[in-house]
């Protein structure tokens, strides 16, 4: 890596064992010449040690920066589609420490706007869900198409990589992360002779845009959540998504492409 680099900044939780297996990896760093930074912000390289969600915290904790790699350290035997390291193997982060013509990864990420006033960005999925044990009612619109209205229990949209998440659990695609899109899929949509949607998930071309009105019917407030964690404001109107122009930034190791991590993770 090359020499403007060299503060590196941990995000984990404190346990015990973990904290053991940190130290080493801190002399690790510090025998490479990395700083380990106790500030985010002066941080060039933060690594997220634990699972998926933690790299999710460690992403959206430090603002989704857009001049920082984020690393992913899995931590126990989770899975880890964003974790392309394993805590004991310290050869493997070794490597990538000294080689300096380590490639990276861009991840898309995407952009919901709610109630025309405030936008944040999500990593894995921007969810809108019923709070109430009646369903919603949502008009979708694809730039100035009205598409359908959806009636069920919500919509879950999807980036390529968090199209291995909430999205799988509900039949939607896995998404190759180097395709800028984005994929829409439903939560238990209510199809009869009143109510009709496509069904299938769908898949957006990243010039797209994809508005969510919410129907003011009584049951009009929907929970937001972004990756894990839940937007707040209660009066929700419409949501608009798209692309977004910035990426996630992380180093990729050699023989660890998106389908070999599917293909571990799930086959
Ligand atoms: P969680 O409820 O503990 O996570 C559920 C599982 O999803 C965990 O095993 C987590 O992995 C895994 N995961 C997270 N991102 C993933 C990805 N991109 N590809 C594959 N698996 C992934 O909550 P969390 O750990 O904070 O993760 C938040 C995510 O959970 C949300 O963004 C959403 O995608 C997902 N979620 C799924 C469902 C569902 O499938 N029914 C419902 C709610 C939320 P780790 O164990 O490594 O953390
Ligand atoms: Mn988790």
């Amino acid at each position: 890596m090359s020499d403007q680099r060299r503060n590196l900044y941990f995000f984990y939780q404190q346990t015990e064992e973990l904290n053991d297996k940190l130290e080493s990896l801190f002399q690790l760093a510090r025998d490479n010449d990395f700083q380990v930074v106790e500030d985010s912000n002066k941080a060039n390289i933060i690594i997220a040690v634990g699972g998926d969600g933690t790299f999710l915290q460690a992403v959206r904790k430090t603002g989704f920066r857009q001049d920082c790699l984020y690393v992913g350290i899995r931590a126990g035997n989770e899975a880890g589609l964003y974790c392309d390291f394993d805590i004991d193997n310290h050869d493997e982060m070794i490597d990538a420490m000294k080689n300096s013509e380590i490639e990276v990864r861009r991840f898309p990420l995407i952009e919901t706007t709610i109630n025309n006033e405030s936008t944040f960005s999500s990593l894995n999925e921007c969810s809108v869900r019923s709070t109430l044990i009646k369903s919603i009612v949502v008009d979708v619109y694809i730039d100035d198409l009205h598409f359908e209205t959806f009636r069920g229990d919500g919509l879950i949209i999807a980036t390529p990589t968090g199209s291995t998440a909430y999205n799988k659990s509900i039949n939607g695609a896995v998404v190759d992360p180097k395709l800028p899109c984005f994929q829409i899929s439903e939560l238990a949509s209510l199809n009869n002779n009143r109510y009709r949607t496509l069904g299938s998930s769908f898949i957006l071309s990243g010039e797209r845009t994809l508005k969510l009105t919410v129907r003011q019917d009584g049951n009009d407030h929907p929970i937001i959540g972004m990756d894990n964690e839940a937007f707040s404001i209660r009066n929700i109107h419409d949501v608009t998504i798209k692309l977004s122009e910035n990426v996630i930034k992380t180093v990729k190791l050699k023989n660890n492409t998106y389908w070999d991590r599917v293909k571990r993770t799930f086959l």
